[in-house]
């Protein structure tokens, strides 16, 4: 067991009624914050400390505090649903903490026990109770809990002061006007990771590393970018914060198994498990970026998507690169592609029974 309790004594809140509310009304993703945010602090002799729920606010670092240097850091992202009754809940938040402790590992950061990840995202949506948005459509309360070297000191090592804080944003509707299909380019230049690196952790460098190639998308007309595998550059690894999935006409859906380039969805995880229920065969293996554009031409691939906790599932429909372009499908949005979002969000917002024992109540 975790010493971390992280108490919140009642302090008054930063933003009043009316100004949430307009927030809440067209919150977008990633721009407004709430109230509070939690906090705890580690330190290499004394372990973690207690924790704390404390308002909202600016950080004061030292500007030679080793993540501004040296990139150790890590995050999680995962969200928060109203139901029908006003109860909130969250979503496989369990596999969060254990992706937490792997990347942590990864990073050399301190691991954060399960039952003390579970207990900042408790303590900070109590607190935030009212930026939980109601369930019109699909809006939520997005967590960001995050990890980071603040020691004061320029020597390369594993910092011996850690930072771990939970920040929360009310998200809107990611598809406000329906489910719009992706166009995703091809990187031939840039890789998100290598063989031996950080791929497999949640850690911003590897976003940092993925900018370039997403700017290259957009100046193609596309909206993503598809990274390859580093060492031959001919497999499938994912975009840069989603995970790839393809669905064949003969009732197939495959996926790239994981290796250590791949970060491992939660999402995936449970888009496999859906799959199974609905009788599609689940194939884990390498994907070879030719084999799947060849299926993509001949129609032996019917649907394709990407998935992450933002988007839920965001369906694939054409894919470009300097070669080409290739539609997917009929270049919308696949009718297996659509089921599986909508049986996922249907868990997440507590609208059909929650068979697999995913949700976790907050509040
Ligand atoms: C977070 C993330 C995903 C999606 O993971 P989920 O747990 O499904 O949100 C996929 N790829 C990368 C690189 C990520 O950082």
């Amino acid at each position: 067991m975790s010493a971390l309790a992280f108490p919140h004594t009642e302090q008054a809140r930063r933003i009043g009624d009316d100004e949430r509310a307009r927030i809440l009304a067209d919150s977008g993703f990633g721009t407004y914050f709430t109230d509070f945010m939690a906090h705890a602090t580690w330190t290499a002799d004394a372990g973690w400390d207690e924790g704390e729920v404390v308002p909202y606010g600016p950080i004061q670092l030292s500007p030679a505090s080793a993540v501004l240097h040296y990139a150790q850091e890590i995050f999680e992202g995962l969200k928060a649903f109203r139901h029908a009754d006003g109860s909130v809940w969250t979503f496989r938040p369990e596999r969060n903490a254990e992706r937490m402790q792997a990347s942590a590992r990864r990073l050399a950061l301190p691991e954060l026990a399960t039952d003390a990840f579970l207990t900042s995202l408790t303590a900070l949506v109590a607190a935030d109770e009212p930026w939980v948005p109601a369930p019109t459509t699909e809006e939520s309360l997005y967590l960001r809990p995050f990890m980071f070297a603040s020691e004061e000191f320029l020597g390369v090592r594993a910092s011996r002061r850690v930072e771990y804080y939970v920040i929360a944003s009310p998200a809107g509707a990611y598809f406000p006007r329906g489910v719009q299909p992706l166009v995703v380019w091809i990187s031939d230049e840039y890789s998100r990771a290598g063989a031996g690196g950080t791929g497999a952790a949640k850690c911003g460098g590897n976003y940092a590393s993925s900018l370039l190639g997403k700017a290259e998308a957009l100046e193609h007309g596309a909206d993503e970018v598809l990274f390859l595998d580093s060492e031959t550059r001919t497999n499938i690894d994912e975009l840069s914060g989603m995970n790839v999935f393809a669905i064949t006409a003969d009732g197939r859906l495959l996926t790239p198994s994981i290796t250590g380039s791949i970060l491992e969805g939660i999402t995936r995880e449970s888009v496999l498990a859906l799959a199974a229920d609905r009788g599609l065969e689940r194939v884990e293996q390498r994907l070879a970026m030719s084999d799947v554009l060849e299926q993509v031409s001949s129609g032996e691939i019917t649907e394709m998507f990407a998935c992450g906790t933002a988007a839920v599932i965001n369906p694939i429909g054409e894919f470009r690169a300097l070669g080409g372009s290739w539609t997917v499908g009929d270049g919308g949005s696949g009718k297996t592609t659509l089921a599986l979002r909508q049986e996922i969000t249907d868990i997440q917002y507590g609208r059909i029974p929650d068979r697999h024992g995913w949700m976790t109540r907050l509040v």
